[in-house]
């Protein structure tokens, strides 16, 4: 399927709408979710125009996942997380409610559940706080 480039990563990426951002540089961002399913949960998509894992270039991909690994570490550590789920969603059928693909960084604790997927919106200034922790953590 064509990419939708309405879609609201793309606008995000544009700068058409405001996001909390953690990280960026010329290949990639992260940025935290706004519907969070836990505290620090954090986003990374590519630049490149792809709706799934299957429509990235390899060397997207290969970035991608090196961006994912560097932010995810730095999400354990700001937030002082006992562990970290990723998840990644290819089409509706398997969850993916917006067409640009992404990771999901999610710091876990130990009896601390996750949220429900596309939950509430979180308070902008509480993402803010979690964001400058995880940026402290990157350094
Ligand atoms: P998916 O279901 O496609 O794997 O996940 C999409 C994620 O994007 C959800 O966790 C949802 O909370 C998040 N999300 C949806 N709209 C926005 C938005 O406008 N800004 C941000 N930062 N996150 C969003």
């Amino acid at each position: 399927m064509a990419y939708d480039s309405g879609n609201i990563f793309a606008k995000i990426l544009r700068g058409e709408i405001p996001s909390v951002k953690v990280y960026e540089d010329e290949h990639a961002l992260a940025f935290m979710d706004v519907m969070p399913q836990a505290d620090g949960h954090t986003l990374v998509i590519p630049k490149e125009n792809a709706e799934t894992i299957f429509d990235l270039s390899p060397e997207g991909a290969a970035h991608l996942i090196q961006l994912t690994q560097k932010i995810a570490r730095a999400v354990k550590a700001g937030m002082a997380a006992e562990g970290i789920t990723l998840m990644q969603f290819n089409g509706a059928a398997a969850g993916q409610t917006v067409p640009h693909i992404h990771f999901h960084i999610l710091p876990r604790w130990e009896g601390v559940a996750l949220r429900r997927h596309g939950g509430g919106m979180e308070n902008a200034d509480k993402l803010k706080g979690f964001a400058d922790r995880i940026q402290a953590a990157l350094g």
